[in-house]
């Protein structure tokens, strides 16, 4: 512990408890029953939210069922549509302190990056303005003189989205301008750890002038919301982020109807770092991509990968930057490491570490909880675990927090056998100076998104999403938004004589 830079306490007036309720048809609910979020760092209630049941899923998905048959949304110009995105863009960049000190409160996340977090999903709200005006079929001038085809796109209907505690604002930003942009109609269930900044955005639709019943949101748990939510027969598509575990729940819940799922799950990303990278460079991204939201973060590099040669120096280079990462108090604004998310995924953290250890391998800083003074108990200490093997659960499962795992290889193939020695997919990264090394790597890793010599950087206009299982289908970009979007073929007989080809054939 004394190895470690730590942020205490800092003095500052935590806002009240946020009130958060239902949203259904453009009129705020409240319920008889509601749920409470501790801060888990700072001890106190920081949210008293509206407790979901059938009764409020039944009666968000009735109203996005209407609003969508009445084509109060589904039917108006892109343009209509694309000019209340960009007026919640505006209002997002408004409000990203308030919003921000809710999500840290609420997560644990250090402030500067709950302030990346909301201030940079405005972007994602432009981007997805932009693609409604370009969705566009095609025609076919092929089929004969006197017939025309032509493809057109639709909306694919009411969409349910369920989203995690770990991103919350970026995450529903990632699905729902997508899903609006596309002209369906939505209800959303947020994490019941962090329900309140997705009530935050409901306020920001109201005020950007989005109609009743277009965005509905249901506050409350898995069970009964999330599943009614995945289960009903007027859901046409359910889009979730979230667990490996809980995916294949919403698939089976899903197939009843053979409603459309699309799935953004965890990951077990490994960072490969060749001998002749540039091993400053590497080492800060590593850094970074393993401490980031406190570790919980699908796509942390939780595993490196790192040639045998110059794992020693590399190592020692990460250990050090990770001593001077500034961890503790997650509202101070020069914290880079906050809390864990709640008690027990603090434990589980924990025990993947203290195994490893049984199972011979080396703790090279951290290692341990922590408690910090005028704070709690939520804290992880910045983890660096080296003597790692492939089959150790450190280097297979979703850590989900602080914790770096290092292992070693002779060459490229070994490397790329390691990183698609996984049961996920979400991304990898290499880094080389070596652009065939590169290019090769990029080809075979089994993996959504490929990063060279950078790590973790990210565009609406690219796809992101995993292979085997850490999900199905994408989200943002282009192919993003084609997830909401049906495929209906007309075909049109424009001769004069209409008769069908039967008719014609039996005269
Ligand atoms: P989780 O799966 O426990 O919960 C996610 C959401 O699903 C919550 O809103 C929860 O209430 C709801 N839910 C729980 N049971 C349900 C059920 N039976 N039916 C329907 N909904 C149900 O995940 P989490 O702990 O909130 O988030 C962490 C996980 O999310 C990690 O595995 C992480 O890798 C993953 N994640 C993935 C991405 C990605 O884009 N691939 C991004 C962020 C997080």
């Amino acid at each position: 512990m004394k190895d470690l830079t730590i942020n205490a306490a800092t003095a500052f007036d935590l806002p009240p408890a946020f009130a958060g309720r239902h949203l259904i048809d453009g009129a705020w609910v409240d319920g008889p029953e509601t749920f409470e979020r501790v801060s888990p760092s700072h001890d106190v209630v920081v949210s008293r939210s509206a407790l979901g049941g059938e009764a409020e899923s039944e009666a968000a998905i009735a109203a996005a069922r209407s609003a969508f048959d009445a084509g109060i949304w589904s039917r108006i110009s892109a343009r209509d549509r694309a000019a209340v995105l960009l007026k919640v863009a505006d209002l997002i960049e408004t409000n990203v302190d308030r919003i921000a000190v809710q999500e840290t409160l609420e997560s644990g996340k250090p402030i500067s990056q709950a302030r990346g977090e909301v201030g940079g999903a405005a972007d994602l709200w432009r981007y997805a303005a932009s693609l409604a005006r370009t969705s566009h079929g095609d025609s076919h001038n092929s089929l004969g003189e006197d017939m025309l085809g032509v493809v057109v796109k639709e909306p694919i209907g009411v969409v349910s989205i369920i989203t995690p505690w770990n991103f919350p604002f970026w995450i529903l930003s990632q699905k729902l301008p997508f899903a609006l942009a596309a002209g369906c109609t939505v209800v959303v269930k947020p994490s019941e750890m962090t329900p309140s900044s997705t009530v935050m955005m409901g306020e920001l639709l109201i005020e950007a002038g989005l109609p009743a019943g277009v965005c509905n949101i249901v506050l409350g748990y898995g069970q009964p919301v999330g599943s009614l939510m995945s289960t009903h027969k007027d859901v046409d598509m359910v889009t979730f982020t979230g667990s490996t575990a809980v995916g294949k729940l919403i698939t089976q819940a899903a197939s009843g109807t053979l409603k459309k799922v699309a799935l953004e799950l965890g990951g077990k990303n490994p960072q490969v770092i060749m001998p002749d990278a540039d091993l400053e460079q590497a080492a800060d991204a590593v850094t970074f991509g393993v401490y980031f939201n406190v570790g919980q973060c699908c796509n942390s590099s939780s595993r490196i990968i790192v040639h045998e040669d110059i794992a020693e120096a590399f190592v020692a280079r990460v250990v050090a930057l990770s001593r001077q990462v500034r961890f503790g108090d997650p509202l101070d604004d020069s914290t880079q490491v906050g809390a864990i998310v709640t008690a027990e995924h603090n434990a589980k953290i924990n025990s993947y570490v203290q195994d490893a250890i049984k199972a011979g391998a080396k703790v090279e800083i951290g290692g341990a909880p922590l408690s910090i003074d005028g704070l709690g108990p939520q804290f992880y200490q910045p983890t660096v675990v080296s003597n790692v093997s492939p089959d150790m659960a450190i280097a297979r499962e979703e850590v989900f927090g602080p914790v770096l795992s290092v292992l070693t290889f002779k060459t490229l193939d070994e490397a790329i056998t390691l990183t698609n020695d996984s049961d996920y997919g979400l991304s990898a990264g290499i880094w080389s100076n070596d652009i065939h090394a590169c290019l090769e790597f990029s080809r075979r890793a089994h993996a959504g998104t490929v990063w060279t010599n950078t790590w973790m950087d990210g565009y609406p206009e690219l796809a992101f999403g995993g292979v085997k299982q850490s999900g199905q289908g994408r989200e943002i970009g282009k192919y993003g938004f084609d997830e909401f979007l049906e495929v209906k073929s007309l075909v049109m007989r424009v001769g004069r004589d209409s008769r069908t080809p039967w008719v014609t054939m039996s005269a």
